[in-house]
């Protein structure tokens, strides 16, 4: 139980990490557990590509979430599947901090994004610039977090597949 917790927050705090860099004021929204991502056409994609690119692989699922899987593989190294890489800055920061919060444990291992519809991979190991960049977006996500009111919204081109578009445009 205590391990499902662990690894609960550990995805929560992955995500926030994943956020500051798509949108601030998204981050800002799914800290206060504000989310609409349940119903969007987006995490669906996102389940049915991991269920179907990878169904011999032996993995141990150590967290399942209808956003964002992280998979441990049996190699050791941790997994994240994502349905493009448009936000690949973000998509390895999150990676990076699981990376940085195992190694807090003493663990060392390697990252894996997996872009089953781009049929791709990228290969991440934490070097100390990216554990630089994880200390400094661990401090800017506990700034914009605490402030009473999210950040404005921008236009932006994510906008239109964002689950909160509704919420700042309609
Ligand atoms: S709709 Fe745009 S401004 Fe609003 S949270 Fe999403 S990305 Fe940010």
């Amino acid at each position: 139980m205590e391990y499902i917790q662990e690894y609960s927050e550990l995805k929560f705090q992955g995500i926030k990490i994943n956020y500051l860099y798509v949108c601030k004021r998204k981050l800002w929204l799914f800290s206060k557990n504000i989310t609409f991502e349940n119903w969007s056409d987006r995490v669906l994609l996102g389940k049915i590509l991991h269920e179907y690119s990878y169904p011999k692989e032996e993995t141990k699922e150590v967290l399942i979430d209808n956003l964002i899987r992280i998979d441990i593989l049996s190699d050791g190294a941790v997994r994240e599947v994502k349905h493009s890489s448009k936000m690949k800055e973000a998509d390895i920061m999150q990676v990076m901090y699981y990376l940085y919060y195992l190694k807090q444990k003493g663990i060392q291992k390697q990252g894996i994004i997996n872009y089953p519809k781009e049929r791709r991979k990228e290969v991440l190991d934490l070097t100390p610039e990216y554990e630089e960049k994880v200390k400094q977006a661990l401090k800017e996500i506990e700034e914009i977090t605490k402030k009473p009111v999210p950040p404005p919204a921008t236009k932006q081109r994510i906008c239109k597949s964002c689950a909160y578009f509704e919420f700042c445009w309609g």
